[in-house]
């Protein structure tokens, strides 16, 4: 049963519309539990109605009309009581509604198991045959099974589905919901960016030149022949007979009138030469994989592979010049800092990661850019988008395709009233972060791309209280040298001199890959990462240090601080080396002193040992990014649980109250880098527990300085005493808001546009 229950699963999965996939289930089911009837009923919000989607036994002319009221019938009843209703005579039921010109009349006994995505039910599905019968257990196990696996690829097909209708010529709407990535709002053009030799990624584009698409093509195709014949031939001497077949089949497969054939007529109906072959390939790979035969289904990974082989080529042969809009929205299956670069500054308006969540680290580079994002949008069709005007709202992360006027017209408005406030705040920017009551708060900035340091500085900031340097690490091709990095942090530290600047050592592994180091785990957040690669690696941690203290020489305003430290051991070696370089240094000759040391908390481990790190280093700082992530166990970057991470939880907010607490007993000063410093509500609880510094990026700091300076100390505190007497995270979420509207700061919450 296991046998079948996947494969139906992988059917429907790969099945490329809506249609296909409710009538493929249909279809299966019916036949797997050898039903009479199997139909499936898809829940229409807007009408509150349950339509027949698609049957197996019942009129097929009813598909689309038939239907029944929320709480109308069995099928109503299924989808109220979320449970499964299995009945020896439905006609019986006192619910019992009779659909008329379905021909359900014939039916007696009845299955019905509700379609649950993300807690709602979607739809219904129901299974019948003519006999009066229960359905047994294994048979009622074997559908609710299916359906919770189904539920996901329906709920995607449905979403996905709303673009069919415009690819037909109609110019709906489209809504995709993601989770808010950076705040603001972009109206622009799609350009999807896809990463190299992923041909699942590839996206569809118009052909701008037809001849030239195909030519492209088949120079690509031309060498991955080449290649296989100059394998075949190489291993000639050392194959058995059936497997240098093998090379003849492939060859076959990319003949004109096999593979060939078809990208070419695929590229002659307007599409780019990349999206053709993609289009194809999928298409053959989703044939071979539902084969029976083990042999043939074999044959799927061929496909892939030359596929890949032929998509490679085409990659090579030189980047095909994209063209960016004036108002660009990029989008991508996982966006990376090295994407970002591809984009001229000055049309990047929006970003779109199909994968991802709101703390994942591309979220922040587009927060410190303060570029409209939104993250993880599993149901966009990214691959066929490409050219299409969209709306990317970052506060509510939703996405609109081919909006129509109403919206863009009230988005822009929101547009305006955001330039207005930005324009409003900029004027804070030589004023101090001072409350009512005179108590002054030092506000830094997190770096990490170039042009942040700009920004920052345009933006008042006090200092750097998170340089990432990982970031040039990782829009790279192989480590930089020490020179090379040297330079990279003179800039930082000349360009905010005498301003404190905070060098954090390479955090690299969970989100954040170096494209020439891999790191594959099952389990990268909790892996190999941060200081453990480092001290694990001291050829790569030295040669940082000494740049950085080689780049301090003649300045004095470097601060060095340790990520994902969970041992004082940790700390204790990271200190030997930074003597060991110093050291070195001072033997060539260089006058360099010893920079302040610190220690970032972001790992609950290191909650629990501030004193004892705080006796060993100069700071402490809270990385709350982190330490949200595994104070609450849930990942930062899974889209699925991102509304269980939150900041504002009872258990962090002890967490943030006891480290202040405990390093201000050694007299160490405490500062916060995560993003909760770049919330006013979070901001103003975090200078109430008694927080030396806040970090925050750069765009948000004008906003928090202008809420530190609405506010006196004296209400924090109070602020802070109501929220650590509660106990829900959602309620605290609620009261913050509250308490920020009776402040006068209602034009810090997100503006909502009308659905
Ligand atoms: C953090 O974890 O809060 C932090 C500042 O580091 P990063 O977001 O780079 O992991
Ligand atoms: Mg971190």
């Amino acid at each position: 049963m296991l046998d079948v229950l996947r494969k139906i699963v992988q059917e429907v999965s790969t099945a490329p519309d809506l249609e296909s996939v409710l009538d493929l289930i249909v279809r299966r089911i019916q036949r797997a539990m050898r039903t009479d009837m199997c139909s499936v009923y898809l829940y229409d919000s807007p009408r509150e109605r349950y339509v027949l989607a698609a049957t197996q036994g019942l009129n097929k002319a009813a598909v689309g009309h038939a239907g029944l009221a929320s709480s109308e019938g069995l099928i109503g009843m299924v989808g109220k009581r979320a449970e499964p209703i299995n009945l020896e005579n439905a006609s019986n039921h006192p619910k019992f509604v009779l659909l008329e010109n379905t021909g359900e009349e014939q039916f007696h006994a009845f299955l019905g198991v509700p379609v649950i995505h993300h807690r709602e039910v979607v739809g219904v599905l129901v299974v019948q045959q003519q006999e009066k019968r229960r359905f047994d257990e294994s048979e009622e196990a074997f559908l609710v099974t299916l359906s919770a696996q189904l539920a996901g690829v329906i709920a995607h097909a449905e979403a996905t589905g709303l673009l069919k209708g415009q690819d037909e010529g109609g110019d709906l709407e489209s809504r995709f919901d993601g989770i808010a990535g950076s705040p603001g709002v972009a109206i622009g053009t799609v350009v999807v960016i896809a990463p190299p030799a992923d041909l699942d990624a590839v996206p569809d584009k118009v052909a701008r030149d037809i001849d030239q698409e195909i030519e492209r093509f088949e120079a690509a195709l031309a060498s991955v022949r080449r290649d296989i014949k100059v394998v075949g031939r190489t291993l000639a001497q050392r194959l058995r007979s059936e497997e240098q077949a093998l090379f003849d089949v492939y060859l076959r497969m990319l003949d004109d009138n096999a593979l060939a054939g078809e990208v070419v007529e695929q590229i002659k109906a307007g599409n780019w030469a990349q999206g053709a072959l993609r289009q194809v390939v999928s298409e053959h790979v989703r044939q071979f994989s539902l084969m029976d035969d083990p042999y043939l289904r074999e044959r799927a990974s061929d496909i892939r592979d030359l596929g890949r082989r032929v998509l490679a080529h085409m990659q090579e042969s030189g980047p095909v010049d994209v063209e960016f809009p004036e108002q660009t929205i990029l989008v991508a299956e996982e966006v990376t800092p090295a994407m970002l670069g591809e984009v001229p500054c000055e049309r990047l308006v929006g970003l779109v990661s199909v994968h991802g969540s709101g703390n994942s680290h591309s979220a922040i580079l587009a927060r410190s850019m303060g570029i409209p994002t939104v993250m993880g949008a599993l149901d966009l069709p990214a691959t066929r988008i490409d050219g299409r005007e969209v709306i990317v709202d970052g506060h509510s992360g939703r996405i609109y395709v081919s909006p129509g006027e109403d919206l863009r017209s009230g988005y822009q408005d929101i547009i305006r009233g955001e330039q207005e406030m930005a324009a409003e705040l900029g004027t804070l920017k030589d004023l101090p972060a001072e409350t009512t009551d005179g108590y002054r708060m030092p506000l830094w900035v997190n770096t990490g791309l170039v042009a942040d340091v700009a920004r920052s500085l345009e933006r008042g900031a006090e200092g750097i209280g998170l340089y990432r340097t990982e970031v040039p690490f990782m829009i790279r091709d192989f480590f930089p040298s020490e020179h090379e990095q040297y330079l990279t942090y003179r800039r930082q530290l000349e360009a905010f001199y005498p301003r404190p600047v905070t060098m954090r050592t390479l955090d690299i592994g969970g989100d954040k890959a170096l494209p020439y180091f891999p790191i594959e785990e099952e389990n990268p957040f909790l892996g190999w990462r941060g200081i453990r690669v480092t001290l694990d690696h001291p050829e790569i941690f030295l040669v940082q240090v000494r740049a950085m203290l080689r780049a301090n020489e003649g300045f004095g305003n470097l601060r060095i601080m340790l990520p994902m430290v969970t041992s004082v051991h940790e700390v204790d070696e990271a200190n030997r080396q930074i003597d060991r370089a110093l050291q070195e240094l001072l033997d060539e000759g260089h006058e360099i002193e010893r920079p302040e040391v610190g220690v970032m908390v972001e790992v609950p481990a290191a909650i629990y040992q501030v004193r004892r790190f705080a006796r060993r280093v100069g700071f402490i700082s809270v990385g709350s990014n982190d330490l949200t992530q595994y104070l609450l166990a849930v990942d930062r970057n899974n889209p699925r649980v991102a509304n269980l991470y939150v900041s504002y939880h009872p258990a962090m907010l002890r967490a943030l109250a006891f480290i202040a607490k405990e390093a201000h007993k050694e007299n160490v000063p405490v500062s916060i880098c995560g993003e909760m410093a770049a919330d006013p509500a979070g901001a103003l609880l975090l200078m109430a527990m008694g927080y030396d510094v806040l970090s925050m990026n750069a765009t948000n700091l004008p906003k928090i300085k202008s809420a530190i300076r609405m506010v006196s100390l004296e209400q924090a505190n109070r602020l802070l005493a109501t929220v650590m007497a509660m106990d829900d995270a959602d309620a605290i979420q609620n009261l913050l808001q509250q308490r920020l509207n009776e402040l006068g700061m209602s034009q810090f919450n997100r503006p909502v546009m009308p659905d």
